[in-house]
Formats: C-alpha cells, sequence, structure tokens
C-alpha cells in the first residue's frame, strides 16, 4: 500500500498518541524511526518493543519548545542512520479554555509547542534536506486549524499557524522537498490531559467519545511518505465518520 522501507523518520511527540502510532507503524513496514518527546521512559519502551519485533529504532529526549532539541533530534538521526528523510513535527498539548479565564501560561505553552516547536524543527531539517537534495516535512495541525469553537480561540490559532508555516515552506521548498499537513479530527490519544477547567474537559471527554484510533492517523501519513518523490501530498484531513464539524 505504501513503501517507506529504508526511509529514515524523525517524529516529535512519539511518546504517546498519534506520534507512537506513527512511530510503530513505519518501523513495521521498513522505516528507520528516531522518537523524540520530554518522556524518556515512554520513548524507550517504545523503541524497544519495536526492536524487539525487528524493527530500527533509536531515541531522543527533547522539548520542541527549546531550538537546540530539535538539532540535536536531527543530528541523532544523521549519526545513527546517516541521513534524515523525513521529520514528523506532531508534539503539540491542548490545554482549551474560555479567554476570560485568562490561563496565560498555557496560551504561552500552546505558542511554544505547537508553533514555536515546528519552526524550530522546520530550523533544523531544512539545511539538511536542503544539502541532501531531498527531504519530507509532516507537519501536524487540526480540524482546529480550519475552524474554531469556543474555548478553542488559542488553540485554533496555533493550529491555523501550522498550516500557514507549512503552506509558505512549501511554496519556497522548490521541487526537492515535500510538505504534508495533516489535520486530525477527534483521534484517541493523551490529548485531553492537559486541559484545566473541570468543566471544559468533561465537555471535551464527552465530544471526544467518537474519537477514532491513532492508527488512522498513522496511516495518512505513511500513504503521504510512501508517494514518489515527485508527488507531495499536502495536506490530509481526517474526522471520525461520526464527527459534525
Ligand atoms: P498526545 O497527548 O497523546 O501526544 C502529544 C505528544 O506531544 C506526546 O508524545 C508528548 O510527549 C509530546 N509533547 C508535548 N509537549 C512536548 C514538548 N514540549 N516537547 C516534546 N514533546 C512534547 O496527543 P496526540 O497524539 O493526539 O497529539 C499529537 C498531535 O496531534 C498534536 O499536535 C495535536 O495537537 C494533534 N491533534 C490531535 C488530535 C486528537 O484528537 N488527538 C486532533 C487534532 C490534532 P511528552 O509529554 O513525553 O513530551
Amino acid at each position: 500500500m505504501f513503501d517507506v522501507k529504508g526511509k529514515v523518520v524523525a517524529i516529535t511527540g512519539a511518546s504517546s498518541g498519534i506520534g507512537e502510532a506513527v512511530a510503530r507503524l513505519l518501523a513495521a513496514a521498513g522505516a528507520k524511526v528516531v522518537l523524540g518527546a520530554r518522556r524518556a521512559d515512554r520513548l524507550e519502551i517504545i523503541a524497544a518493543d519495536i526492536r524487539k519485533k525487528q524493527g530500527e529504532a533509536d531515541l531522543q529526549v527533547i522539548d520542541v519548545s527549546k531550538r537546540e532539541d530539535l538539532e540535536r533530534l536531527v543530528k541523532k538521526a544523521q549519526d545513527r542512520f546517516g541521513r534524515l528523510d523525513v521529520l514528523i513535527s506532531n508534539a503539540g498539548l491542548m490545554p482549551l479554555s474560555p479567554l476570560d479565564q485568562l490561563k496565560v501560561e498555557e496560551w504561552d505553552r500552546m505558542i511554544d509547542v505547537n508553533i514555536k516547536g515546528v519552526l524550530y524543527g522546520i530550523a533544523a531539517a531544512l539545511p539538511v534536506f536542503r544539502k541532501q537534495n531531498s527531504g519530507h516535512f509532516i507537519n501536524v495541525s487540526s480540524v482546529a486549524g480550519h475552524r474554531i469553537g469556543p474555548n478553542g480561540a488559542v488553540y485554533s490559532a496555533t493550529k491555523f499557524a501550522v498550516r500557514a508555516i507549512s503552506e509558505g515552506l512549501r511554496q519556497e521548498a522548490g521541487d526537492k522537498i515535500r510538505v504534508t499537513i495533516i489535520s486530525p479530527g477527534a483521534v484517541e490519544s493523551e490529548l485531553a490531559s492537559t486541559i484545566s477547567d473541570p468543566a471544559v474537559k468533561k465537555r471535551v471527554e464527552d465530544y471526544r467519545k467518537m474519537a477514532i484510533p491513532a492508527e488512522a492517523i498513522a496511516s495518512a501519513m505513511a500513504y503521504a511518505i510512501g508517494q514518489p518523490g515527485n508527488v507531495d501530498v499536502n495536506e490530509i484531513l481526517i474526522r471520525p465518520t461520526a464527527q459534525p464539524s
């Protein structure tokens, strides 16, 4: 269905949810994966599990809000596997709340991780892709990068930003570097765990009952990676069939 064999793929936010699912799927299909996130214990378990199944995996503990950590992730891929073919900028958080609550630290955190994390990934990988004359950015936005709802102003802003940055990058990238935006709807993961307002959290958890497995998003990423080099899948929007908006 898709050919990702031998590709070197670095993934941010690989310790749970979509990042973990895509790491496992790509490694099972013969890609060499480098897992990045803050929780070292989780990364070690996932990497060990991949290796046990004859897959190739390494890890780098990173905080995507630090530019040098993205450089470390890219360097780990180069040192361990000789190159970097794909950077999946997937790390993100979603502490939804009404603006009236002035949860300014949470706004800052979303901007630092969801936007700056993606930019730092571009800063780390773009020079490497230029030198190799090939490379593929996969940036994770959201359905919330297409529409805005109450409690989601800042989160949506960060995901609109991911789409704007990715489209700008695509237009500048030239004919050797591919850029794909992945925009999921409700997906099973730990994403709601950072919501600090109990009422909002309950509403979001109820809404997310129709969430689809993270593997659905992982397959979409594998599809984009597996296309021939002259085919750039620009964006995939994937919702649960039961998600109205
Ligand atoms: P999870 O909460 O399960 O995964 C988020 C990942 O991001 C974790 O691996 C976490 O690892 C990592 N992360 C968070 N902060 C940082 C940081 N500062 N540095 C490095 N890694 C970090 O949720 P999902 O899998 O759902 O989220 C993945 C992406 O998908 C996010 O960008 C999210 O916005 C997007 N998305 C998800 C949807 C959904 O319904 N699940 C819908 C639309 C978009 P650790 O804590 O170990 O650092």
